[in-house]
């Protein structure tokens, strides 16, 4: 392989520009803290948030288009600040029309919800956006939330962790079924949903999920074959194209935090961990191998597209993006 270089960034954050809490300093400061690279902000039908290079991250700007009860699109690389619609089709045409790419938010929410957040949902799977926000940190532990009493609340919260399942199964076969049908790679991102909210309800003020803790929670890493340059401008561009086309590979960190390859190496997909895990590959939606590894050099029966799960003591830790094998 050539050189390769990682950069760790989150998706999906709300600012005070919409149901966030934090400022661009506070954010970019958690992010700083969390070791990440960079970090897009997404706020609901707002751009408002100047981006640029705060406390040496780099802070993108996007937007998370929000109708008030369903289809939420991230739209990523765009200029300016698109306005919901009933048809969700209707977005997902503009975030084309001015060049970036957009990831349909949270697409399987929960009907089952045990708690007053209403599930937010992708309600015409028949829609094609651009990706798909496999995985959203915060949505997925809202779906297994029960705040019935207190004692739930109190489980919820400090062991939240263990409210989190990874992604639902109908949004994987959904994100495979995309990629049948079509030669190019959907790609897939993880998102982190990170809004800091403040709740005064039980006796003190409590900030639930600080930015700080969310991004140490999904990651998405960024595979270059180059050094990221220095100016703003282009930085955004290389990050923008890497998660359009597919560059990035999912982690929780919360599980294990660390920097994962995984590649195609003359028809071998190989993976590279620092402890031996569950790792399970996919060809074109299907199944096909599981191993318990660190090092593994999996010889692709046929072309295809080709996926990577790793799972550390059966819990989800690593999905890669589409792998095509020609
Ligand atoms: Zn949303
Ligand atoms: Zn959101």
């Amino acid at each position: 392989m050539n050189n390769v270089f990682y950069y760790r960034g989150a998706i999906h954050i709300h600012s005070k520009f919409s149901d966030g809490t934090g400022d661009i300093y506070e954010i970019s400061k958690a992010a700083k803290k969390a070791g990440l690279d960079w970090i897009i902000i997404t706020d609901h039908n707002s751009m408002d948030i100047e981006e640029g290079f705060y406390n040496g991250v780099c802070v993108i700007r996007g937007e998370e288009i929000s109708p008030e009860i369903s289809n939420h699109y991230l739209a990523l690389g765009t200029n300016t600040v698109i306005k919901p619609d009933e048809d969700p089709q209707k977005y997902v045409d503009e975030v084309r029309k001015q060049g970036g790419a957009g990831f349909v938010a949270h697409p399987d929410e929960f009907d089952s919800r045990k708690n007053k957040a209403k599930p937010i949902k992708w309600l015409d799977k028949s829609i094609v956006p651009d990706g798909v926000e496999i995985w959203n940190w915060f949505s997925d532990w809202a779906d297994n939330f029960n705040d019935k009493n207190i004692f739930q609340i109190a489980y919820a919260y400090f062991f939240r962790n263990r409210l989190v399942k990874g992604p639902h199964i109908e949004t994987l076969k959904w994100w495979d079924d995309l990629n049948k049908n079509t030669e190019r790679i959907v790609p897939a991102i993880g998102g982190v949903d990170a809004h800091a909210l403040k709740i005064s309800k039980y006796i003190l003020p409590v900030k639930v999920f600080p930015y700080e803790f969310c991004f140490k929670t999904l990651a998405n890493i960024i595979v270059l074959n180059e050094e990221l340059p220095l100016s703003f401008q282009e930085q955004k561009g290389i990050i923008i194209n890497a998660i359009k086309n597919g560059n990035n590979i999912i982690i929780n960190r919360q599980v294990r935090d660390e920097i994962p390859c995984i590649y195609n190496f003359d028809k071998h997909i190989c993976v590279k961990l620092s402890t031996k895990a569950d790792i399970k590959i996919f060809c074109d939606g299907v199944h096909i191998y599981e191993e318990k590894s660190d090092i593994m050099q999996f010889k692709v029966p046929s072309i295809g597209k080709y996926r990577v799960e790793v799972y550390l003591n059966n819990k989800p830790w690593i999905y890669s993006n589409p792998i095509i094998v020609k």
